[in-house]
């Protein structure tokens, strides 16, 4: 049996080729499994043959050498492609109809990171390999080439039986996911479908019946006896369809494929992206591979832009907290904190605020880690970790440029934390996020990372609490049947707010509104239909300035202070939202961790958070 051709670096790989005297003249790839051409009339004339091979063998060197040159006088890299061992995963970058017709092959793909080769450079060749970067987020280096290497790869389109069904459906197509989107009304009617349609449209259909349901996650999971589609909905899992196992190893490596990621490894977590382009926008995947027990965990994120286009007014922040922020935001310097939890909406947050202050006066620059949606007239980057371009590296860079405003999205070191500060003390409004369970917690997190407490003080404006909770569907929400102790436990909650804050709530006379069971066709069938936030926003007033500086800085402390000075809780925001018919109780008991708001020491607590996660 033959080696195949191999070799055991890239770098060997990508070196100028020697002539391959060792390997079979013949341009017959390793997979000699393909039936060989009428061996009994090649016996008889094989002293010509082997004449005639020699003479291939020089005539194929001579092209190389011209090949060669071209490419020195050219400025370009050359590389033979007779005896590389291109992976189908590099091959399908490219589908075989541009290939063939620009001459064109991606021949190697490593990380993000692509080698392609062509027979001579075009402008039409740039601008296609710029479209090739930017759909999968690589850098392409390219190599000039022979008409023999092209021919090769080229011919691998068809020897390669995955290759085949690799070219086939790579992409997703607009009027395919229109077809599925239009089939389902939403993901309830999933299951049915599923199994209906061939393997290579199931993802097609699981992302049209997303698109439907307004989902923003998909979760396809291998189990011992099946396979799971669970959809995130408003932040809230629900079971969407499930497979036979059998399917399992289609689904899985047909996603690898679109998600440009390495169809082989399912032992250490990849990530991936899939674009599909619409009329009008392009709709981005993020996909995640986790391995499991039984294969493997995919988290397809769909970012749609739609989602991100809230503005500020709208984000639900009332009374004097939306006064107050908004004069902090007019600021030109300081810094604007978000706090909470993975998925409480904090980047939707600071996005709106850069949305308001956008205009073509102020220079706005982001770093974010990933960049997930594009904002118009700001200049975006971001975080590369294994370029060593971290927050604190990239907050530098960025303030080279001269910003007015800068938002970093995250602050979770000291340096970071240093350098946000000084910008913000020197002319410049930074708004970050920082992971923290309260608004007032963002003071002793700081001061725990080092921050120096006569340097926080003057440089923070405001700090933002924040949580997502569930709207109730317009359509068919109900009067809510409150157990005494629920109803008990709001009154306590709204009965204890700040006197400063300017809020009136008639205790007596609180009416609250509830999810109807089994909901409806608008909210399909959940109850529910959208998110709103709640809130707590305190600011840097000279009270609690005095109060970091004078070493007063527990939690618990400066929630005191900025509830003396009229800031309502997260939970009490809430249930002002409740009591106005926007949510349930149970929405904002569960999201808010009560617990670290009401200070009465015999608060009720967890055993209904639990409840109300699992409603
Ligand atoms: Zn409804």
């Amino acid at each position: 049996m033959a080696k195949p051709a191999s070799a055991s670096s890239i770098e060997e790989l990508l070196s100028p080729a020697k002539p391959a005297v060792s390997a079979p003249a013949t341009a017959t790839p390793a997979k000699s499994a393909a039936p060989q051409k009428p061996v009994t009339a090649k016996k008889i004339t094989s002293a010509t043959d082997k004449l005639s091979e020699k003479m291939t063998e020089i005539q194929w060197q001579e092209k190389e050498k011209l090949a060669q040159q071209h490419a020195t006088d050219l400025g370009m890299n050359y590389i033979s492609l007779r005896a590389f061992p291109i992976a189908p995963e590099a091959l399908s970058l490219i589908l075989r109809k541009e290939a063939e017709t620009r001459r064109l092959v991606a021949f190697l793909k490593v990380g993000n990171e692509i080698r392609v080769a062509l027979t001579e450079p075009s402008e039409d060749a740039t601008k296609f390999i710029k479209e090739l970067e930017d759909r999968e987020h690589a850098h392409v280096e390219v190599y000039l080439v022979s008409d023999d290497s092209i021919e090769r790869a080229l011919k691998l389109y068809d020897t390669l039986p995955e290759v085949k069904e690799v070219i086939y459906g790579y992409r997703i197509e607009e009027k395919d996911l229109e077809r599925y989107a239009e089939e389902i009304s939403d993901f309830r009617q999933l299951q049915e479908r599923i199994g209906k349609v061939s393997t290579t449209d199931i993802i097609t259909l699981m992302i049209g019946a997303s698109l439907k349901s307004n989902a923003s996650d998909i979760h396809v999971e291998a189990e011992e006896e099946d396979v799971k589609i669970r959809y995130r909905m408003d932040g809230i899992l629900h079971d969407a369809a499930t497979l036979p196992r059998e399917t399992w190893k289609q689904i899985i490596s047909r996603l690898k494929l679109l998600a440009g990621v390495k169809i082989n490894v399912d032992d250490v977590p990849q990530d991936g992206r899939i674009t599909i382009y619409l009329t009008n926008e392009k709709l981005d995947i993020r996909v995640s591979f986790l391995p499991t027990s039984f294969g493997e965990s995919v988290v397809m994120r769909l970012l749609r832009p739609k989602s991100i286009a809230l503005e500020f007014d709208n984000l639900g922040i009332r009374g004097l907290a939306l006064t107050r922020l908004q004069a902090e935001i007019e600021k030109p310097n300081g810094m604007i904190i978000t706090t909470g939890p993975t998925g409480s909406g904090k980047t939707t947050t600071l996005y709106a605020i850069l949305k308001k202050l956008n205009s073509p006066e102020e220079k706005i620059i982001t770093l974010e880690d990933p960049v997930e949606y594009k904002l118009k007239g700001i200049n975006q980057s971001q975080i590369q970790h294994d370029k060593g371009y971290d927050f604190a590296k990239g907050l530098r860079a960025i303030l080279r440029q001269d910003p007015d405003v800068v938002m970093v999205g995250e602050i979770r070191d000291l340096e970071t934390a240093d350098i946000a500060i000084q910008a913000a003390l020197t002319g410049h409004l930074v708004v970050s996020t920082i992971h923290t369970n309260s608004a007032a917690g963002a003071i002793p997190r700081f001061l725990s990372m080092g921050v120096k407490p006569f340097l926080l003080a003057p440089a923070l404006n405001a700090v933002i609490g924040q949580r997502l909770v569930r709207r109730l569907c317009e359509k068919c929400k109900v009067p809510a049947v409150l157990s005494p102790s629920s109803l008990a436990q709001a009154k306590q909650i709204l009965g204890s707010i700040s006197p400063a804050s300017n809020i009136k709530v008639d205790i007596g006379a609180l009416k609250f509104m509830d999810a109807k069971k089994g909901g409806c066709e608008f909210c399909h069938g959940q109850g529910y239909k959208g998110r709103v936030g709640i809130y707590e926003i305190f600011n840097m007033t000279k009270t609690v300035e005095e109060a970091i500086l004078g070493g007063a800085i527990s939690e618990y402390q400066i929630q005191e202070i900025a509830l003396k000075e009229g800031m309502i809780t997260m939970a009490q925001d809430g249930l002002l939202k409740a009591a106005d018919g926007l949510t349930s109780i149970e929405e904002v008991l569960a999201a808010s961790n009560v617990d670290t708001f009401v200070t009465e020491p015999e608060a009720p607590v967890a055993p209904k958070t639990e409840e109300g996660k699992t409603a």
